[in-house]
């Protein structure tokens, strides 16, 4: 490989969402280029025109742009370049390293069958055609692939693959009706694209073994090539929806950060020592993406839930607001004028051991309640004479407290020291009226968190008048 500049790409096929193992690709990509010093590219492989909606080609554009990996340059349609794929499938064609292959359905069908018989691949026999053909009959572009021999490919991820020839059939380029297939279309692109690095998932392996007769073909040279291994359930098995999630989008409708989910990602399957937190600027010095295991990644969500706690305590007050407001919303959560006050002095309170932002959103109800609040039975259980009428001595104590977490504890301290009873006589019926039976942090927090004329008036409310 020449000393050129590194260029990384990802390729996703838009297919209406984006799967987490396309988004750890990104990240590896990304991670590599920025490690290099390289450009981290975008191709869509949209030239499934069903599925290719422009709804779909959104969500991984999105995805992306969530994840903070957005490409360095805008990206490439596949679709678009359909014309390029065909000239050089004429180009192979022409210098002999392609043949028109006249086989018909069924003539296929038969040699098939007779392969699978026979235990070899298919071979048509118009790859050494006796004579001149009649290139107006209908035919596809085939690659005159080497039957001898091996292709070896170098992997920096699984270590050298060697695939027989005689086992590789000579690849489809241009079907009947012009278009270019799949794999003629990633080479194009990527050559074309000055690719200088392959990293992607290692369903791809088996077509790295046919990409490279192409580049062989072209004369052109290959891409490093690095394959990365899925990413599994908890369980081992292959990720599906019963694991819990899937897809980018829903790691967000989750509530996990961006940054927790990049640091959990480049922690599956690849790792810098036993550094479990690092940030991107860290990752980038470190990655190599011969350090990538080559088995199986598995998802841990007590590992993810514990990064995103992280990450939810590093988090500006003002995002996790504007997050939890949305969630709020979602949930038909009336949020008022005034709450992202109530939100910024509560979130530092109540985010201490919080896995995600939708237990955030649980955790700031009690600050967001309007008056009067509807008390549960157990609250108001707790409500007798004795206690409202220490309540309502309580207030005027707090009224004249300083509104900060030491001079509340003091004076709640104080008072129970001038009642002469603990804390625990009055505590949970404070904490009751204050906060309506919703979780909520400790009595000065709490205090805090709803703010003086709030507190001091849900108070009142919980007084005989
Ligand atoms: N479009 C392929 C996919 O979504 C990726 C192809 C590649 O990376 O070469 O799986």
């Amino acid at each position: 490989m020449s000393e050129r500049q590194v260029v990384t790409r990802i390729a996703p096929s838009p297919t209406g969402s984006m799967h987490i193992g396309t988004a750890r690709t990104a990240l590896f990509n990304w991670l590599y280029a920025r490690r290099t010093g390289g450009k981290y590219l975008l191709r869509i492989e949209d030239t499934d025109r069903e599925r290719s909606t422009e709804g779909a080609v959104k969500v991984i554009l999105d995805g992306l742009s969530w994840l903070g990996l957005e490409p360095d340059e805008a990206p490439v349609f596949q679709f678009t370049r359909a014309d390029r794929h065909r000239e050089v499938a004429l180009d192979l064609l022409a210098r002999g390293r392609a043949y028109r292959d006249f086989m018909t359905p069924d003539e296929l069908t038969e040699e098939r069958e007779r392969a699978r018989a026979e235990g070899r691949v298919v071979r048509s026999p118009w790859r050494d055609p006796e004579g001149p053909v009649d290139a107006s009959r209908p035919h596809v572009i085939r690659l005159r692939a080497p039957q001898e021999g091996a292709t070896r490919i170098d992997d920096q991820v699984k270590g050298e693959v060697v695939f027989q020839n005689v086992d590789l059939d000579d690849l489809i380029l241009l079907r009947t009706d012009g278009t270019p297939t799949y794999n003629l279309a990633v080479v194009v692109d990527d050559h074309d694209m000055g690719v200088t690095h392959v990293i992607r998932g290692d369903d791809h392996l088996n077509n790295a073994a046919r990409q490279t007769h192409i580049y062989q073909a072209m004369g052109w040279e290959t891409p490093v090539w690095a394959h990365l291994p899925m990413i599994h359930g908890p369980d081992g098995k292959k990720l599906s929806k019963r694991h819990g999630a899937q897809a980018v989008g829903e790691f967000d409708d989750m509530g996990y950060l961006p940054e927790a989910l990049r640091n959990y990602l480049a922690k599956l399957g690849w790792g810098h020592g036993d550094d479990e937190i690092f940030s991107d600027a860290e990752a980038a010095a470190w990655f190599d993406i011969r350090d990538v295991v080559g088995a199986p990644a598995r998802l841990d969500w007590d590992k993810l839930n514990h990064l995103n706690n992280h990450y939810l305590r590093k988090a500006e007050p003002e995002r996790l607001a504007g997050l939890v407001k949305t969630v709020l919303q979602s949930r038909d959560w009336p949020v008022h004028e005034g709450d992202t006050e109530t939100l910024l002095r509560t979130l530092p309170l109540v985010r201490e051991g919080v896995p995600t932002v939708l237990d955030l959103a649980d955790a700031v109800i009690f600050a967001l309640r309007r008056r009067p609040l509807d008390l549960p039975e157990k609250a108001r259980a707790l409500l007798t004479d004795e206690t409202q009428a220490r309540l309502g001595r309580l207030s005027i104590s707090l009224e004249g407290s300083e509104w900060t977490v030491p001079a509340l504890e003091a004076t709640i301290r104080g008072f129970a020291e001038t009642e002469g009873v603990g804390i625990g006589k009055f505590g949970p019926a404070l904490r009751a009226v204050l906060s309506g039976g919703s979780p909520a942090p400790d009595l000065a927090g709490t205090l805090i968190s709803i703010g003086k004329a709030e507190s001091l008036a849900r108070i009142q409310d919980a007084l005989p008048n």
